[in-house]
Parts: C-alpha cells; sequence; structure tokens
C-alpha cells in the first residue's frame, strides 16, 4: 500500500500574511496532507487570539486544498505534537539569511529530539521575501494599506483591531 506523507507547517501566525499562503499551498502539493500549527506561546502577547488565528487561518486554507487542517498547540515540543497528528515532517518557509540561523537551530535540534522527522524548508517566493507578520502589524497599525500582503478576511480583522 503506497504510504502517505503528513506534514505538519508551524507557526504564529499572528496575523497569517500571503507569505504563509504561498508556503502553504506549495506544500499542500507535495504532502498528501498537511497541517497548519498554530503554536501558542503563553509568554507572548499575541495581537490575534489563538481562536481568531485557527478561524482566519481555517477560513484561507479551506479556499486553498482540501488536504490542508489548521489546528493549534500549546505546551507541548513541536515534535510531540507532530508524532501526536502522525506527521513525518516539518515545513518552515526561508526569506532571507537571516532566517537561516535560527532555521538550521530549530530544524537540528528537532532532529535530536526525533530523527524520524525530516524538516523541509521552502524557499520563498521572491515577492514575500520582505514580507513577516511583525511588518504587517506596524503598517497596519499606523493605517497604512496591507492589502497586498494579506488575505481579505485578515485585512478586515486588521482594520476592526486598528479601528480608532
Ligand atoms: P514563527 O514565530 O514560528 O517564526 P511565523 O508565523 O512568523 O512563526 O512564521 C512561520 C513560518 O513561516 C516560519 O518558518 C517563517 O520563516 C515562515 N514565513 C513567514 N513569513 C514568510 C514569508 N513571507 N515567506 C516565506 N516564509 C515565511
Amino acid at each position: 500500500m503506497e504510504k502517505k506523507v503528513c506534514a505538519i507547517y508551524p507557526g504564529s501566525f499572528d496575523p497569517p500574511t500571503l507569505g504563509h499562503l504561498d508556503i502553504i499551498g506549495r506544500a499542500a502539493h507535495l504532502f498528501d496532507e498537511l497541517i497548519v500549527a498554530i503554536a501558542v506561546n503563553s509568554a507572548k502577547q499575541p495581537l490575534f487570539s489563538v481562536e481568531e488565528r485557527l478561524s482566519l487561518l481555517g477560513e484561507c486554507c479551506a479556499k486553498l486544498s482540501p488536504t490542508v487542517r489548521v489546528l493549534s498547540f500549546e505546551g507541548t515540543l513541536l515534535v510531540g505534537f507532530a508524532e501526536q497528528v502522525g506527521a513525518q515532517v516539518i515545513v518552515r518557509g526561508l526569506r532571507a539569511m537571516s532566517d537561516f540561523e535560527y532555521e538550521y537551530q530549530m530544524a537540528s535540534i528537532n532532529r535530536q529530539l526525533n530523527p524520524e522527522i525530516e524538516t523541509c524548508i521552502l524557499l520563498t517566493s521572491s515577492e514575500f521575501a520582505f514580507l513577516s507578520s511583525s511588518i504587517v502589524k506596524e503598517v497596519a497599525r499606523l493605517q497604512g494599506d496591507v492589502s497586498q500582503l494579506v488575505p481579505p478576511n485578515v485585512l478586515s480583522a486588521l482594520k476592526e483591531k486598528f479601528a480608532s
């Protein structure tokens, strides 16, 4: 029987951007199943609650592919959560060399923790190389136009958050 490969794409997604959706769309083509996993970090104060992020990402992913699911996890290692959901691959996106060191460190520690789980790094599409959730929040907070950087539902949610 053919072996199905399930991948997990973890991140904060606070909020999801077109850069994230580009990676999700491309990873969905590569793997039989993709789980987008919102990592809840209680030490960080996010702009969007985990429920809001689940709903925003869920709407976007439903349009992208039926093989993508969105979940959240908290208080557990990523490799532990990957094991729980049966994922064999961790997907990450790389924008610039500045991302490399951190991604390399994470991939190395995750391999140490579970050598069965492989990290797969996808290079960003060049139009999204400068794009991050933090830059989106900064521009939106100052009432700048982020309509080319985020999907329509995130744009509305940002407008609501920053309505003065
Ligand atoms: P984290 O806090 O874990 O870095 P993010 O939500 O910022 O979470 O990012 C999740 C993943 O998506 C990371 O691997 C990050 O490098 C990648 N990513 C973020 N923005 C982009 C983008 N514009 N293009 C490609 N990958 C991206």
